[in-house]
Formats: structure tokens, C-alpha cells, sequence
């Protein structure tokens, strides 16, 4: 039996594809004919795109435009002229051979992205895709065809690269990888194709061969090898009680938030960009309670126009049909570095220039960001929030910049919808205490508990060796929580929750029961809070959340949870 982290829930009971990357090895080597070099270069990338394109005709039969676009990226990346030249380069300017070129340009490339932080991992996993593609076009090396499968299989490998999850067939019934987390590109594109993944699963490949039997358990994170026959019987019957169950939530997909005595919220889903906005509607979300759009400012490579981040919150509303879609305008900073802009050194990036603050002082990146939306405004029902919020004149200074450049829009002669609400996040302890006074001028709030968690226990959210300290059920979190919920409601505006804590099957009850009228979480994670929400009294979650106030302890108050939930 091993260990690993389930990364897109379900139970399979299949035999093992085992899949072993090709070993491609890269040796220096110098050349007498560069021009002959350059052509083999050139020829072999020529095959690496048609290639890609290949895989991408052969994956969209099941994927959708949306994950097809992986296969975009890499057809860019093998055209970007910047690969070409420099490998040409250097087979003439240091006589090299084509693979060893390409393999610097690949490791060059992946050290850039990984100083730009987290939210390049997708890069990196793109130009170790392509440039491996290459380099086994190179060396005559043949990439495994997992479109081949063709009887029920679990495949256990090292890794999945993006273009193997997206030639999975209808006979993959899971897969189990030994490295990978909860966010890298094999467990998303799991989750999307539904099927059961075990990632970070170490000795997972040694442990299996081609032919064995395994059961995987990505409800707990646990692969059985050559299980014995009552053990896969026990396995096959979590599997279709899992199916059973998630039929059960299907259900629940167009039904409303509401408690058994009558007590209604709204449950929404965060996003990162369109390309999310099926995930909510196919989950039953009644909204967008987060759309981060520092990814459209990440993703670009110098600071979006206008126009174009106009397109891209017009497409959100109207992808969205109507239903509310809460945009929270850049947050930047931190952790989150864009390529196109230097950020100040400081001690304590965190604490330091960012979100809300950068914003406040570079206004034209501000305004350029709100006129896009105040145009996008009229194609569905738009609601802006600012980040990091810690003063009121600080959201009164944002909202005033709002102003303005709306009555310049209308001015102008452009539509604008007259109902946009202005809220806020509260991730700041200040703002948390001090929610009955921000209700006055902000119309809602949504509580980003990632940040207030890291921000009331003085413990940074990417610290391993500090993790102990990130306790969403700390009674002293659940009372910021309490703050800001009573606060909004004191001035008759709503409180919503956007931070990870939201979609918590333990922290649901409670959060009802202190009055959280918005959650906003993953996709994925909507169905299984409908059912929480539906299936309990308000009286029962506000008697709960009430107990959960006086503990001591983040101990206790969950032991009172699992009692509840029991
Ligand atoms: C939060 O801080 O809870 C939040 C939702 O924002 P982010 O995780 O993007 O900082
Ligand atoms: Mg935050």
C-alpha cells in the first residue's frame, strides 16, 4: 500500500499501463556541419509541431476548446522564432550539436520561469513537453502513444506531461503519478476529465509492472498493488458508492442554497479567467464570488491594454449569463511577479507593495483597469472588489477613482450599467475589526481568509515550516470572521467568503451558522456544499457556529464539527 495525494476524487480497480518516458540522453558533442546541423534542427522541429498537432486532433474527441488550448501553447512555443534563433545560434556560433542546443535553451528557459514564482509551473511543464518532444525527434527516440490503450487501464507514471492527460481515451480509468501536487496540470486536467488521480505518489512506478492490478483510492490517496480478492471487492464498492453519491449531487445542480427552514445563500465559484467560467455553470454555481485577474496581467507581456481586458470581462459576463460575477481588481505583489515590471526590494514583500497599494499609486494602471470594466459592465451583472484593503480611506480613495472614471466613460458617450456594485476583500485584520465602519461605504465584502489567516497569526501562508500555525478553525479567525459578517449586515450589505476556508466541507456548517451569505470556491467543490447547506436547519448551524466561538482551541472546535457532521 502507498501514500499519496489525491488530486481528483474517485475509486478505480483496473490493470496497470505503466509508463515509462524514454530516456533521451544528451551528450555535447562538436560539429563539422553546422548548415547540415541546422537542417536536421529545423526538420526535427517541423516534426515536433506536426506532431502536436496530431495529438490535438486525436484529444478533441474528448476535451474541450478550453483544454485544447494547451496544445495551442505548445504549437506557439515550437514556432516562437526566440527558440529557433537561438539554437541556430549556437550550432554556428559553438559548433554544438542541435540536441545539446535545445536542451540549454530548455533549461535556460525553465530557470526563468521558476524565479517568476508558482504560477509558472504551467510554463515550465510546457517547454519540458515541447522541448522533450524535440529532443527525442532528435535523437530518434519514439514518445510512447497513449492513445493506444485499449482495454480498461490505471497508468502509473513518473509524471504526466500535458499532452499524455490529454490523450487519455475512455479506457483510462485513473492514473497515479509519483511526483505532482493538488494544482499542477495533470491532477486540473483530471478533475475536468473526471477521473480518479493519485499524485505524489513516490515509489509508486518501482512498486507496479504493466499487467498488475491496482486499486486507487483518490478519495484518501491510497494505491493498493496486487490487492487480494477481498480487498479489490472492498474497492469496488467505494467506487460505486463514490458514483452513487456523486450521481446524488447531480440533483442538486439547479437547486437553490437553502436551508431545510427556510434560510437561503449563495454559493459561487472562483475563477482565474473564461476559460473556468463552464466549470461553475456545470456545478451549479449561482455566480462568481472571485475572479482573479492578475492572471490576464501575468499572462501578458507588458501591462494589458484596455481593450483587451475589456474583451475578457465582456466574455466572463456574458459566458456567465447573468448571473453575478464578482471581479477583483489587480492583485499583485507578493508572490505574484509579472515579467514586464520591477518590483521595489523589500524585507517583506507580503506586507510590502502590492494589490490595492501599487494600485493606488500607480493610477493609470488602475484606471485602465476600471474602464475596462465599467465597458464591460453592461453584459451581465457586475460586481468590483479591491484587495488588501486596511483603511477606509483607502477604499474611499479606490472608489473614488471608480467614480471618476465611470462619469468620464458616460461623459464619452459609453454605456454603462448604473447597478455595478463596489465592495471589498477583508484579508486584513484592520478591516475585519473594523467591518461596521467599511459598511458604510462599501456595498459587500468577501473574506479572503488565505490572506486574514496569514495576516492574524503572523505566519506566512508559503511557509512549510510555520504551516502549523495556518488554523482556519482558530476560534480567534472564526471571530474576525463573526466581525466582518455582523458588520456588513449592521449597514444592510452582504458578507461572502473567497478564500479557500469557503468550500471546507468542515467549515460550511459554521460559516452558515455565523450568517456568511456568499461563498465563492472551487468549482468542484459547489455540489458537496449544496448538499451541506440543504441538508441542515439555520438554527442548528447558528447553534454550532455559536459553541464554535467559545473554544480555546482550533482542536476543539473542529472535534465539535466532526460531532455535528457525524
Ligand atoms: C484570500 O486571500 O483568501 C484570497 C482569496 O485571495 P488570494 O488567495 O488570491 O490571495
Ligand atoms: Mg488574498
Amino acid at each position: 500500500m502507498l501514500k499519496g495525494i489525491a488530486a481528483s476524487a474517485g475509486v478505480s480497480v483496473a490493470k496497470v499501463y505503466k509508463l515509462e518516458t524514454p530516456k533521451v540522453v544528451i551528450e555535447k558533442k562538436t560539429i563539422e556541419d553546422a548548415d547540415a546541423e541546422v537542417a536536421k534542427f529545423e526538420a526535427a522541429l517541423e516534426k515536433t509541431k506536426t506532431d502536436i498537432e496530431g495529438v490535438k486532433e486525436r484529444a478533441a474527441k474528448r476535451l474541450s476548446e478550453e483544454e485544447l488550448a494547451v496544445f495551442d501553447a505548445h504549437l506557439m512555443m515550437a514556432g516562437d522564432p526566440d527558440l529557433h534563433d537561438q539554437v541556430v545560434a549556437a550550432i554556428k556560433n559553438e559548433n554544438v550539436n542541435a540536441e545539446y542546443a535545445v536542451d540549454n535553451y530548455a533549461n535556460m528557459a525553465i530557470a526563468l520561469f521558476e524565479t517568476l514564482g508558482e504560477y509558472f509551473k504551467e510554463r515550465i511543464a510546457d517547454v519540458k513537453d515541447v522541448t522533450f518532444r524535440l529532443k527525442c525527434n532528435l535523437t530518434g527516440v519514439m514518445i510512447p502513444d497513449l492513445t493506444s490503450i485499449n482495454e480498461d487501464s490505471v497508468i502509473v507514471a513518473h509524471d504526466l506531461t500535458p499532452s499524455d492527460t490529454a490523450q487519455l481515451n475512455e479506457f483510462v480509468k485513473g492514473f497515479a503519478t509519483e511526483i505532482g501536487g493538488k494544482t499542477s496540470h495533470s491532477a486540473i486536467m483530471a478533475n475536468s476529465l473526471e477521473i480518479p488521480a493519485v499524485v505524489g505518489c513516490a515509489g509508486v512506478l518501482e512498486a507496479c509492472n504493466t499487467g498488475d492490478i491496482i486499486a486507487l483510492d483518490a478519495l484518501d490517496g491510497v494505491i493498493v498493488v496486487n490487492p487480494d480478492e477481498a480487498t479489490i471487492e472492498a474497492y469496488k464498492a467505494k467506487a460505486v458508492k463514490f458514483a452513487e453519491d456523486k450521481e446524488a449531487l447531480k440533483v442538486l445542480k439547479d437547486a437553490k442554497s437553502i436551508t431545510s427552514d427556510g434560510h437561503e445563500v449563495e454559493l459561487a465559484g472562483n475563477i482565474g479567467g473564461f476559460k473556468d467560467v463552464e466549470g461553475v455553470l456545470k456545478n451549479g454555481g449561482e455566480g462568481v464570488g472571485l475572479f482573479r485577474t492578475e492572471f490576464l496581467y501575468m499572462d501578458s507581456k507588458d501591462w494589458p491594454s484596455e481593450e483587451e481586458q475589456f474583451q475578457a470581462y465582456k466574455q466572463v459576463l456574458e459566458g456567465m449569463g447573468g448571473k453575478k460575477v464578482v471581479v477583483r481588481t489587480l492583485d499583485i505583489g507578493g508572490d505574484k511577479h509579472l515579467d514586464y515590471y520591477d518590483f521595489p526590494e523589500e524585507m517583506n514583500p507580503f506586507l510590502g507593495y502590492r494589490a490595492i497599494r501599487l494600485c493606488l499609486d500607480q493610477k493609470d494602471v488602475f484606471r485602465t483597469q476600471l474602464r475596462a470594466l465599467c465597458r464591460a459592465s453592461v453584459y451581465g451583472k457586475l460586481c468590483i472588489m479591491f484587495p488588501m484593503i486596511a483603511t477606509v480611506q483607502e477604499f474611499c480613495d479606490a472608489k473614488a477613482i471608480f467614480e471618476e472614471e465611470k462619469a468620464k466613460l458616460i461623459a464619452e458617450g459609453i454605456a454603462v450599467a448604473d447597478d455595478i456594485q463596489v465592495g471589498m476583500m477583508v484579508e486584513i485584520p484592520a478591516a475585519a475589526v473594523l467591518a461596521d465602519q467599511f459598511s458604510k461605504y462599501a456595498d459587500f465584502f468577501s473574506i479572503g481568509t488565505n490572506d486574514l489567516i496569514q495576516y492574524s497569526m503572523a505566519a506566512d501562508r508559503m511557509s512549510q515550516k510555520v504551516s502549523y500555525l495556518y488554523q482556519p478553525w482558530n476560534p480567534s479567525i472564526l471571530r474576525l470572521i463573526k466581525m466582518t459578517i455582523d458588520g456588513a449586515h449592521k449597514n444592510g450589505k452582504w458578507a461572502g467568503m473567497c478564500g479557500a476556508m469557503a468550500g471546507e466541507p468542515k467549515a460550511v456548517p459554521i460559516l452558515l451558522g455565523l450568517g456568511l451569505d456568499e461563498f465563492s470556491m472551487s468549482a468542484t467543490q459547489i455540489l458537496n456544499a449544496r448538499k451541506q447547506v440543504t441538508s441542515i436547519t439555520y438554527e442548528a448551524a447558528q447553534e454550532l457556529a455559536a459553541k464554535c466561538l467559545e473554544q480555546d482551541t482550533a482542536d476543539q472546535v473542529l472535534d465539535l464539527v466532526s460531532e455535528y457532521m457525524a
